[in-house]
Formats: C-alpha cells, sequence, structure tokens
C-alpha cells in the first residue's frame, strides 16, 4: 500500500506514521499543513526511511491535493488533519470549519478526481479513511450507556460540530460517488508526543514546574481514554482490513472523571520525582490542583462501544489506564528536549527545511 497520511505532523498522525514505517512494510507521504499543532521533531525517528517523505501542503488547496496525488500515486488515505482542541473552537470556531468542514470536503473531492481515473482494480481496492472523534455522538447520560456506531449525532462544540459535518461529507461521497470510504470514532487519545494544550500533558509539564492544575467545574467529567500507540494500531487494521461503508468506534474501556486522572498523574509524579524529600510532612503533587470556571456546553460523559472492532477486526488495545499513564508520564520525563522545544516555540524554527 502507498498511503496518505493527512495531518501526520499531529499528535495521532505522526503515531501512526511512526507505527506505518516500524511495522509494516507501506510507504507513506505525510501530507501537511504544519499549524501550530504540526510538529516534524515527532517523525524525527523515521523521516530517513525512504519508504516516508512530506509534502507541506493545506488540505483547502485543490491545485496543491492534485499535484501531491498524480506525483505518489496513493493507493489509501487516512485523513487525520484537522484543528482538534476544543476550548480553541470557542474562542474562534472559523479555522475548525475551514479546515475541519471545508478542508475535507477539498481532500474528497481531490481523491475522487484521481481514484475516477484508476484502472478498474485499483479503483476496487482504493480507501479512503476518515479518522473521527466519539465528541459527534455528543453527551452520554447517566454512567451505563455507551455511544455504538449507530448512535445519533449531537455535538455540542463547534469542534465535535464541524467533525460531525466532516463524517457526514465522507458518507456522502461513498453513497453518492461510490468512493470507498471507511469512518472510525475514537474516544480520547492520550501519549507521547502530545501537544503541551491536552489534559494530560499539560497537567505534567505544569506539575513539574510546581504550576497550578486547572480542572473544568469539579473535575467529574467522565472520558474514556487511550493510549494513542494502540489508536495507531487500530487505524491501521481498519484500512488494511476493514469493510467499505462500514464506520468502527474504537475506545480503551478506560473510563475515567477528569479529577481521577489528575490525581492518578500526580501519583506517579509523587513516586517518580517526588516533591521536597527532606520535608517532614510528605507533600504530593495534588495539592497543585485548582477548580476552574467550566468549559461552555462541557460534555459530562463520553465512553465507547468498541465491541465490532474488536468482534470483526480482532483489535484489542494492548495498554491498560494504568500502563499506559505510567509509559506516558515517564516519556515526558525522559523527552524534556521535545516538549522544551514546544514551550519555547522552538519547533516550529525548522519546519521550512526538507519539505516537498
Ligand atoms: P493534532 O491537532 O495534534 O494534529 C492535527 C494535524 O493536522 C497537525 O499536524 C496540523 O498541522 C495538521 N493540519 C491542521 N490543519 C491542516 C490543514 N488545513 N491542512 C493540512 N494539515 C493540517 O490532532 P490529533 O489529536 O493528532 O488528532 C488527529 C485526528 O484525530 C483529528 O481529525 C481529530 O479530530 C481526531 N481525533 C483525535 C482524538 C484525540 O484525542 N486527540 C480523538 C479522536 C479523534
Amino acid at each position: 500500500m502507498r498511503v496518505i497520511v493527512t495531518g501526520g505532523a499531529g499528535f495521532i498522525g505522526s503515531a501512526v506514521i511512526r507505527h506505518l514505517i516500524d511495522d509494516t512494510a507501506m510507504e507513506v507521504a505525510n501530507l501537511d499543513k504544519l499549524t501550530y499543532a504540526g510538529n516534524l521533531e515527532s517523525l524525527a525517528s523515521i523521516a530517513a526511511s525512504p519508504r516516508y517523505c512530506f509534502y507541506h501542503v493545506d488540505i483547502c488547496d485543490s491545485q496543491a491535493l492534485d499535484t501531491v496525488f498524480a506525483e505518489f500515486q496513493p493507493t489509501a488515505i487516512m485523513h487525520l488533519a484537522a484543528e482538534s482542541h476544543v476550548d480553541r473552537s470557542i474562542d474562534g470556531p472559523s479555522d475548525f470549519i475551514q479546515t475541519n468542514i471545508v478542508g475535507t470536503y477539498s481532500l474528497l473531492e481531490a481523491t475522487r478526481r484521481y481514484w475516477n481515473d484508476l484502472p478498474p482494480e485499483a479503483k476496487k481496492a482504493f480507501r479512503f479513511h476518515h479518522i473521527s472523534t466519539d465528541e459527534v455522538y455528543g453527551d452520554l447520560e447517566g454512567t451505563t450507556d455507551l455511544f455504538t456506531e449507530t448512535t445519533p449525532y449531537s455535538p455540542s462544540s463547534p469542534y465535535s460540530a464541524s467533525k460531525a459535518s466532516s463524517d457526514h461529507l465522507v458518507r456522502a461521497w461513498q453513497r453518492t460517488y461510490g468512493l470507498p470510504v471507511l469512518v472510525t470514532n475514537c474516544s480520547n487519545n492520550y501519549g507521547p508526543y502530545h501537544f503541551p494544550e491536552k489534559l494530560i500533558p499539560h497537567v505534567i509539564l505544569n506539575a513539574l514546574e510546581g504550576k497550578p492544575l486547572p480542572l473544568y467545574g469539579d473535575g467529574s467529567q467522565i472520558r474514556d481514554w487511550l493510549y494513542v500507540e494502540d489508536h495507531a494500531r487500530a487505524l491501521v487494521e481498519v484500512v488494511s482490513k476493514g469493510v467499505v461503508g462500514e464506520t468502527y468506534n474504537i475506545g480503551g474501556h478506560n473510563e475515567k472523571r477528569n479529577l481521577e486522572v489528575v490525581e492518578t498523574i500526580c501519583e506517579l509524579l509523587d513516586e517518580l520525582v517526588p516533591l521536597d524529600t527532606n520535608s517532614e510532612r510528605s507533600r504530593s503533587y495534588k495539592e497543585l490542583i485548582t477548580f476552574v470556571k467550566d468549559r461552555p456546553g462541557h460534555d459530562r460523559r463520553y465512553a465507547i462501544d468498541a465491541s465490532k472492532i474488536e468482534r470483526e477486526l480482532g483489535w484489542v488495545p494492548q495498554e491498560t489506564f494504568e500502563t499506559g499513564l505510567r509509559k506516558t508520564v515517564q516519556w515526558y520525563l525522559d523527552n524534556d528536549q521535545w516538549w522544551q522545544r514546544v514551550l519555547t516555540g522552538d519547533y516550529r524554527l525548522g519546519r521550512l527545511g526538507g519539505d516537498n
């Protein structure tokens, strides 16, 4: 397979590309605009591979997309490029509408132009895999319901509404034009190379600097956490073996309250980098937890029923929340160079070199 990964310099996209290069024989083109969230340093370990190349392209740029398609001749697209941070979507929805909706439309049309001209066998084997979120389903009532592939859409934020729109476009391109699409909706990811604005890395890095650990509302919102490398493996299973036109929900069976997540990070840090070991009173990073005004429209609970992908494609997560979170905290402790360069903005300096 020759795969174009859009958004390959982002958190999940870079995990997908590292997995594709390290563990498969696929050829990979990373197509990324390099917004603030794109960081080519997350791909340093595979950048020299002869099976990897990078295109510095905006998915809204139809002409540039045509050029990449003609040059790279993909057999599949894995579409992850998106604006992804809910708080930013509340402060300024415009980029979310542009990239997540208009950009997905441009990418679908470029794919359709290219796909229409393929020979029949290649046309049949081609895949357009759209990577989406469980946030399109909105809020779950109570404590036992789960999102399934048939749960009606009810997005709450500009981010989730823009992702829901893009999911609808992708499915319409299959129904209307026969484009062979797959859709996946995944729960919250965490793990290495996560941009520090997101909850888990934000808490780890603030704790290490002795800064407050902000929690929205009372911290009782529930999210279903999945280790990013488990998500990357699931996505590669879906693009390789998934049934065209199907949706697969992906989740880790790890429902946790935000407060529990932050307290667990504090406990891990208390063990790995204890505070003030000489003091009589043993101090904990938990003392830094601070409750702040809740986010508008904040969904209370998300939880995924991932039984379809487990049953039909044999995928199961390898990490529990405990093992995955320990690995993540340890990764941030061992890789301060990566996140220091993100915090100072230096990661953006080298981005003009080496692209096509
Ligand atoms: P991210 O913000 O870390 O990365 C997004 C990437 O897309 C960046 O490299 C950015 O430069 C690129 N990009 C943005 N606009 C672009 C454009 N117009 N053209 C080309 N590239 C552009 O996001 P992420 O957390 O890695 O999420 C990837 C995908 O997975 C998104 O579609 C998101 O909706 C979805 N998703 C994320 C999560 C999660 O927990 N992070 C969960 C489920 C689904």
